[in-house]
């Protein structure tokens, strides 16, 4: 991959960082509401529980995001982390922070290898 691709890649991960570590917005849809009615409470829980998950989501894509940008430092970037082949640039065109190429991606989402983000997962469990 050459410098200009390298820097255009950087220049996305870093816009979507800079949007993910300012992400108060969704934090502060979870509050905890009272409310006398039975069914705005389950459907404030309901609220609550979509919005801890995005925050999930969104932690889990900034450590991807952060890693993507250590990658570039390091010269690794746009490599499958699994099979060392390249990513093709419609990939990381879609997907600038992912670490896989398509078919390593599906391998893991079938879970037939450990994704670094499967052990991260595990590891914060295990914490
Ligand atoms: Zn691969």
């Amino acid at each position: 991959m050459n410098r200009t691709e390298l820097n255009k890649y950087k220049a996305m991960l870093e816009a979507r960082r800079a949007e993910l570590a300012g992400g108060s917005r969704s934090r502060d849809e979870i509050r905890i509401e009272k409310t006398p009615d039975a069914l705005d409470e389950v459907q404030l829980a309901g609220e609550r529980e979509l919005a801890i998950r995005n925050l999930d989501r969104e932690a889990n894509l900034l450590r991807n995001v952060r890693a993507a940008l250590a990658r570039i430092e390091d010269g690794s970037y746009g490599v499958c982390l699994h099979c060392e082949e390249e990513i093709k640039p419609k990939r990381l065109e879609a997907v600038p922070w992912t670490a896989y190429c398509i078919r390593c991606q599906e391998a893991a989402d079938r879970h037939e290898f450990e994704s670094a983000e499967t052990l991260d997962a595990i590891l914060a469990d295990a914490a």
